[in-house]
């Protein structure tokens, strides 16, 4: 029987550090550019990109009956969403062999040169493209820390959550167009805002810019127009996960929620991490979730381990300075699981795409230092977090880059996302 790609005792015979994201238990997908081989699929292993156009032309998928006839162009594509379309079996077969390719006592790809020149391109040498066309984009609300946090601002502390949020996974359909690539930078918005001690809104630059920690996880699989996902079902439907900065501007957020939610306040940009960490690498993490209470609504409610234990930080680099840990968190306090998300999506009809973007919402932890969002750290103004160049920040300034990481670690595998990050620009 083939060794599970996720078996602990696995080594690559390419040297990694033991600090990198990439090991060979975890082996993401992202799509890449270079002048000489133009847009491919590729998976990232220690410093390297494992370019599968090239693997793909080598031969070493050619018995891989799962890709059938869409090999080789399909890893030459500019997202990842035709090989996702190719379903999980596809998915698999790819990790599976690629795993075999790299392991330390195979010797296919490691004994042949000219393939490994091929095949593998140091990650400093290519253009980290999305990874998915990104065929719809829902936000949730998921964090009863940071629902809770935002409602006390906003609202009244005694009732911080709506009476509904315990009882559905809250979102809003946002905007594919303005999603970005990490690095990508992110110019101030304009808008209106008015705040509540002034008599009448105005228009200019958001002096409130944010950014939001979260995870946003890509639909592999999709449905048609009316049919539904069962719970039981729901990860079937899940290709992976991926960093996420849902950009936020509070002045013009709170000047136009009322009364159908956030708009231009959010839509100006959103910063993606070029990897995705499939869902298979990611079983070693489960773990359950913070218990529900009242217990959802029998479509909702599943027992067992949904949640992922995924160690997560935000950072901020003044544009003359060094760079400051501002915030530690973890994926696993998510209230509301990825499954319980796409089911209740599902729930009406609504149909699902391949390529979908489905964000967690900001993650906070129950804790002063691990909330996900400018706005909770400095607590709206109030509590200015301070930064390691003696300066400090209640908001972000032009020229401050915020940069999200994110690992789960267990057993001495460490298996990373990467990183997003992005410049706040005038
Ligand atoms: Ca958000």
């Amino acid at each position: 029987m083939a060794t599970s790609p996720n078996s602990p005792t696995l080594r690559s015979w390419i040297d990694i550090s033991p600090s990198s994201d990439f090991p060979i238990q975890n082996l993401p997908f992202g799509v890449f550019k270079t002048e000489e081989r133009g847009t491919r699929l590729g998976v990232a292993i220690g410093g390297y990109v494992l370019d599968l156009y090239a693997a793909s032309q080598y031969g070493f998928f050619e018995d891989l009956t799962e890709l059938g006839a869409a090999q080789p162009k399909v890893f030459r594509r500019s997202s990842l969403n035709a090989f996702l379309r190719l379903g999980r079996p596809a998915w698999r077969a790819v990790r599976q062999r690629v795993s075999e390719l790299l392991r330390h006592d195979a010797s296919e790809l490691r004994d042949h040169e000219e393939a490994v020149r091929a095949c593998l391109i140091r990650q400093t040498e290519v253009q980290m493209l999305r990874p998915v066309k990104p065929a719809n984009y829902t936000d949730f609300y998921s964090s009863i820390e940071h629902a809770t946090n935002v409602g006390s601002m906003f609202r009244d502390p005694a009732n911080a959550l709506l009476p509904n949020w315990r009882h559905l996974p809250i979102g809003y359909h946002g905007r594919t167009s303005s999603i970005v690539v990490s690095g990508t930078n992110i110019k101030r918005p304009n808008g209106q805002r008015k705040a509540p001690d002034e008599a009448a809104p105005t228009f200019g630059l958001s002096h409130q810019l944010d950014f939001e920690l979260e995870m946003a996880f890509v639909v592999g699989t999709g449905t048609t127009l009316g049919s539904t996902v069962p719970i039981g079902q729901a990860e079937e439907h899940i290709f992976g996960l991926c960093l996420f900065n849902d950009w936020s501007a509070r002045d013009l957020q709170s000047w136009e929620y009322v009364p159908l939610g956030p708009f231009l306040g959010k839509n100006f940009g959103s910063s993606v991490a070029p990897w995705v960490v499939t869902l298979d690498a990611l079983e070693p993490f489960r773990i359950a979730g913070p218990v529900q209470e009242p217990t959802p609504l029998p479509y909702l409610a599943h027992g067992g381990a949904h949640n992922f234990d995924i160690h997560l930080e935000v950072a901020l680099t003044p544009a003359q300075g060094p760079e400051t840990t501002i915030s530690r968190t973890n994926f696993g306090f998510m209230y509301w699981s990825m499954a319980q998300q796409l089911t209740h999506h599902a729930s009406n009809g609504c149909n699902l795409e391949v390529g979908d973007l489905y964000a967690s919402g900001t993650i906070s932890g129950p804790t002063p230092d691990s909330l996900g969002s400018m706005l909770e750290l400095a607590w709206r103004g109030t509590r200015p977090v301070p930064l390691a160049d003696g300066s400090e920040r209640t908001f972000l300034l032009d020229g401050d880059t915020v940069i999200m990481r994110g690992y789960a670690e267990k057993e001495g595998i460490r298996i990373g996302f990467g990183e997003v990050r992005g410049t706040v620009v005038e």
